[in-house]
């Protein structure tokens, strides 16, 4: 069965679909619901069986814990100890693109932080998403809206395709702006540690708040969900740094593939006569419209039938640039 759709306001979201959505999460239930950065599978914080509910509906694995939403900084307070650090960030980035990793009170169920001693905790700059988490007025846990591993949710469309009715309501507030999940930091100790990069860049973390992030090679032990391969479309993405590869998978047997292509520039390497289709080509022009723009990408390669999908790297580091090459990265990891 499809999934019940609820158009709403994103700027000045109706009070009806956002009651009614908090119905649903206050009775244990799944709403999926548009954020800044892409949409979230949305679930009462508190409510363990309803935290698992997420899980089942996403096929995400156990040690992977979820970041519980608020509506307001104050509200962490009750499930976290907020570090003078973290409250400085809060100050500064909040609502926004920044999930922080706190030190757990020891009220969130286990479901959620996946037995961790911590718990990540963000305020979304989203109205609809804001109204919906002052009107159920408990921690809401939501990891993108998407099934595990597959490119994340950035409309309605997208949650629709993957979670079918495994979601009982899905709020529909058009696209998001952001494209990329939020910069999780791990700020339980005196030096902040990058765990993912995301909406929020390093460097104007670093500018506006004086402090130093570190950027871990190590984050995979301290961040389940980074170990996994992710954001991955059904056809194999590759970097076009893999140029010689792209050029050797074009004509298995003589036949040629149809290449996607997406990037902020048409493609330097030849890629063979499948990359002319037009509909198999998107350029964005900027790194952030690139992030905007990828997941969706992604996707709509797929529906148009792509054999393979090849991808430029972003020029820079820099910027949203880190959290584009992470994303590119691991969707085009193998297994
Ligand atoms: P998602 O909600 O799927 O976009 O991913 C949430 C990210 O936050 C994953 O990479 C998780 O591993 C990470 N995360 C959530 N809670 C914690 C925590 N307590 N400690 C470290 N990482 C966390
Ligand atoms: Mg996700």
């Amino acid at each position: 069965m499809p999934p019940r759709i609820l158009p709403v306001d994103p700027w000045n979201p109706q009070p009806g679909p956002i009651a009614e959505a908090a119905e649903i999460l206050l009775s244990g239930g799944l709403v999926a619901f548009p954020t800044e950065t892409v949409y979230g599978l949305g679930a009462h914080g508190l409510d363990p069986r309803a935290a698992a509910k997420i899980f089942a509906a996403k096929g995400r694995p156990a040690d992977n814990p979820l970041i519980l939403h608020f509506a307001a900084p104050e509200a962490v307070d009750e499930v976290a100890l907020v570090p003078p650090n973290a409250e400085r960030l809060m100050e500064l980035f909040w609502p926004g693109p920044l999930t922080l990793v706190l030190p757990s009170r020891g009220v969130v169920p286990l479901e959620v932080t996946s037995g961790l001693d911590s718990v990540a905790v963000r305020m979304p700059s989203h109205p609809a998403a804001l109204a919906l988490l002052a009107r159920a007025n408990v921690p809401v846990a939501a990891p993108s809206a998407n099934s595990s591993g597959r490119p994340s949710p950035t409309d309605a469309a997208a949650v629709a395709s993957d979670l079918g009715d495994g979601v009982d309501l899905i709020l529909d507030g058009g696209e998001t702006s952001v494209g990329v999940e939020s910069t999780v930091l791990d700020a339980t100790g005196e030096q902040l540690v990058l765990l993912r990069p995301g909406g929020c860049a390093v460097e104007e973390i670093e500018a506006r708040s004086g402090m130093k992030v570190l950027l871990s090679g190590g984050a995979a032990h301290r961040s389940p969900g980074t170990r996994y391969r992710h954001y991955a479309p059904r056809v194999p993405l590759l970097l076009d740094t893999d140029a010689e590869k792209i050029a050797r998978a074009a004509e298995p047997n003589g036949r040629t593939l149809r290449i996607a292509w997406i990037g902020m520039h048409a493609p330097e390497i030849s890629l063979g006569e499948g990359v002319a289709h037009p509909g198999l080509r998107i350029l964005f022009d900027s790194p952030e419209n690139y992030a905007r723009g990828l997941f969706h990408a992604l996707r709509v390669f797929e529906e148009r039938g792509a054999d393979l999908i090849a991808a430029q790297w972003p020029p820079s580091e820099a910027g949203i640039g880190r959290a584009l090459r992470d994303r590119l990265t691991r969707a085009s990891m193998k297994e």
